[in-house]
């Protein structure tokens, strides 16, 4: 299996700027997302990798060796499309045997290799079964099958799930990742789907307009958004966004929002000018003896717990609340911020603080 490494990669279409300089590296074994909004290159990204495009500039290696420039065919990644294309006319021990006997390995190998995928992949009784016929769910294995046979240095994969249905999908994100899991493979997952990066990736990259806004696991992702982007794309609802005109003293932590003085990481640096403090809709607390105040514009009621929408000083804030709090629309709170949580942002670039 394989590690693969990416400096300073850039591509250009013509005058248009599809990835700005990226870098990062995907650790051997690891799941690795890709993730962004449509149009943020991560599939630009991927067919680099993968020698399907060329970079303008900068080095791609696999396991240490520059491949930048090298064609997909002596990269040996094995790429799995979102449209799982089978071969029609062959029933699915022929589909899944196929990249073996294009290597040209003999028939009791293949047998034996064919044998073991689908035991892996939980489909030995269909193997000598047409593919025209089968569910969705055994298409996606059979397809599967066909990529993991031949051990690829690494699997590839673009919105492999993109066209299923919510729960086929998930079900199917959770059998992705026991495989992954079984056979330790390096894998680089393209998805513009933010829970679905969440629930299956070791490693997350963030792209937005073609440049890596953050790069790391999914917790500190999630914990400790580098850019106000990433705050806002990751979590359900996202991240609430104060804005004021503030200072932080180097070795202070604590800001004035709205004349109330509000605890902040020890990390912070320092800073002034226009701020913005980022705070998780489960960490704010409805507290009447609080003093940062709002009024509780509308509720969602989710099951265990509830979104609160109030209206304050700084603009419109989302809570999560446990159900069981006593919320009436209308009414005067005060609302109480966990201050291991904040994050604190300055407006120019809309980078976190430190
Ligand atoms: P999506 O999820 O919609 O596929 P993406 O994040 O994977 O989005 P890319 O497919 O990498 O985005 O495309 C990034 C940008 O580069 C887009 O604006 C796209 O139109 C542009 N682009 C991609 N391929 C080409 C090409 N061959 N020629 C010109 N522009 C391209």
């Amino acid at each position: 299996m394989a590690q693969i490494r990416i400096e300073n990669v850039r591509k250009e279409f013509g005058a248009f700027t599809a990835v700005q300089s990226s870098s990062f590296t995907i650790e051997d074994g690891e799941f690795f997302m890709l993730l962004g909004p449509s149009g943020c290159g991560k599939t630009t990204t991927l067919r680099m990798m993968a020698g399907l495009e060329l970079p303008t500039s900068g080095q791609i290696y696999i396991d240490g060796e520059e491949v930048g420039q090298k064609p997909a065919s002596q990269r040996d990644i094995a790429f799995v499309f979102q449209m799982f294309a089978l071969y029609p006319h062959m029933n699915v021990r022929g589909n899944i045997s196929y990249p073996l006997k294009s290597q040209g390995m003999g028939a009791s190998q293949i047998k034996a290799k064919v044998g073991e995928v689908a035991e892996i992949l939980g489909i030995t009784d269909i193997l000598d079964r047409p593919v025209g016929g089968l569910s969705g769910g055994d298409r996606q294995r059979v397809a599967l099958g066909r990529a993991i046979v031949r051990d690829p240095k690494a699997f590839f994969m673009d919105e492999p799930l993109g066209a299923l249905d919510a729960e086929f999908r998930e079900h199917m994100s959770e059998e992705l990742r026991a495989l992954h899991d079984r056979m330790e493979a390096t894998t680089v997952y393209v998805t513009h789907d933010q829970l679905e990066a969440m629930q299956m990736g070791d490693k997350i990259v963030v792209m937005n307009h073609g440049v890596v806004e953050q790069f790391g696991v999914p917790q500190d992702i999630y914990d400790w958004p580098a850019t106000k982007f990433v705050a806002q794309f990751i979590g359900s609802p996202p991240m609430n966004f104060l804005d004021f005109n503030g200072m932080i003293g180097a070795g202070h932590n604590e800001v004035r929002l709205n004349e109330v003085s509000i605890r902040v990481p020890d990390s912070i640096d320092g800073a002034n000018g226009k701020l913005t403090l980022g705070v998780r809709p489960e960490h704010i607390r409805l507290d009447d003896g609080a003093p940062y105040r709002g009024r509780v514009l509308a509720t969602e009621y989710l099951g265990t717990t509830q979104i609160v929408t109030l209206d304050t000083a700084n603009g419109m804030v989302k809570a999560r609340v446990p159900s069981s709090d006593k919320i009436r629309v209308g009414a005067a709170t005060g609302l109480a911020f966990d201050e291991r949580t904040i994050t604190v942002f300055e407006n120019d670039h809309g980078h976190a603080l430190r």
